[in-house]
């Protein structure tokens, strides 16, 4: 006898433990044709989309369904769904790269599946079994693989996400979900050219507040910039440089962690980055670049380009314009980067704060010595030509 209790959706259903996620319940069902593969130089980001895709329903009466791959293409959805409405919606970025035998790998998977399980429970989508729904990507990718395009700096990019989809207007959590996982071949984000990225920092407007979702990979967390966005673009900036509170923190850059490098009096490196206190993403990039100042510092590794004897001393604290403004006055900033999956390291050229432009040292290939050297260290280890810690993970 299945007896009726309401959950933690205040919904009433049946009380049988829902079915968790299987992926040996998959279904493959291969597209017939297979499209013709993008020329690699002609590839803008996140827009061309391979032969196919995963998806995976869940209802409260039946749980998680059987996972299916299949080829690429439209959603239907009740246009009642929630998804629609209050924006249970949220995401992971991660990539696929060759390795040294030609091989499918991901960078740090589980830290993405962590982090997508703590999305999905901020806004109370139903919970799933994350080593499940890895097993499920590193199929997905087996199936499309050939769409990882085997130059270097390029990759596959992979966009879990999950969508609230109960068919109803009412102002409550979703107990229905949908799973799905789209990939696009990604070059090098070089958009930012000689110069690095421009920034205007911006107060007036926030990103994140204490207490909101800005540490979330929520889609709900990226529509109120687009506005913001658009006006710092007519003023001639790349990007915004989201600040927060009357003392004007810093917090991130665009969708990326920030990081300051500045001239220490003992001749070393301060490496400082905001502290994850709830309002900043805690990016997987921006933890393996604290990971390898460290390990450069203690000597376990050396930046290419940086000297072994060049201490990189790493602070996750609070970092004020007014403080940037006067490491520039005395003449100690280095360089200044974002970090995040699309471009892993990207420099920034200045930062325009209360209409004075603030100009970073102009490097030869626009990242300064640091950001080069990450970015080459972070590129090595996920195509597996360093190995570090077991980051690079086979798909198999
Ligand atoms: C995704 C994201 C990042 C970067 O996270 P990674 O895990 O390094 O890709 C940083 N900031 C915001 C706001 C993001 O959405």
């Amino acid at each position: 006898m299945a007896i009726s209790k309401p959950t933690a959706n205040g919904n009433t259903h049946a009380e049988v433990a829902p079915v968790e996620l299987d992926a040996s319940k998959v279904i493959i069902n291969l597209a017939d044709e297979l499209k013709p593969l993008a020329a690699p130089e002609t590839l803008k980001f996140g827009e061309t989309k391979t032969d196919h895709m995963l998806i995976v329903h869940y209802d409260p009466v039946h749980g998680w369904g059987a996972p299916e791959i299949k080829p690429y293409g439209p959603l239907t959805l009740d246009p009642m769904s929630s998804c629609f409405q209050y924006c249970p919606n949220v995401f992971e970025g991660m990539k696929a790269y060759l390795g040294p035998n030609g091989e499918a790998r991901l960078f740090r998977p589980m830290l993405n599946m962590e982090r997508l399980v703590r999305s999905a429970d901020r806004v109370a989508l139903p919970p799933f079994d994350h080593n499940q729904l890895l097993i499920l990507i590193k199929r997905l990718i087996q199936v499309d693989s050939r769409w990882i395009p085997g130059l270097p700096g390029y990759s596959l990019y992979i966009r879990p996400t999950i969508i609230g989809t109960r068919p109803a207007l009412g102002v409550t959590a979703s107990d229905s979900a949908c799973i799905f996982v789209v990939l696009s071949p990604a070059g090098p984000y070089f958009s930012a050219g000689a110069k690095g990225i421009s920034l205007l920092a911006v107060g007036e407007s926030v990103r994140s507040w204490p207490g909101g979702t800005g540490g979330h990979k929520l889609g709900l967390n990226y529509a109120p910039g687009f506005q913001p966005q658009r006006i710092a673009a007519k003023q001639g900036y790349d990007q915004i440089l989201w600040l927060l509170g009357d003392d004007e923190k810093v917090t991130e850059v665009g969708a990326m962690n920030f990081f300051l490098a500045a001239k220490r009096d003992d001749g070393d490196v301060d490496l400082i980055t905001p502290p994850l206190d709830g309002t900043i993403l805690p990016g997987l990039t921006r933890a393996s670049t604290i990971a390898l100042a460290q390990a450069h510092t203690t000597g376990r590794i050396t930046l290419p380009g940086v000297p072994g004897s060049t201490k990189l001393h790493m602070h996750e604290r609070p970092l004020t314009m007014s403080e940037i403004a006067s490491l520039f006055d005395q003449g100690k900033v280095l360089e200044a980067f974002g970090v995040g999956t699309a471009v892993i390291v990207a420099p920034v050229g200045r930062i325009g704060w209360k209409g004075r432009d603030f100009v970073f040292p102009v490097y030869k290939e626009a990242l300064g010595p640091i950001g080069k050297g990450m970015w080459n260290m972070i590129t090595d280890i996920q195509t597996e030509k360093v190995e570090f810690d077991g980051w690079s993970v086979v798909c198999s």
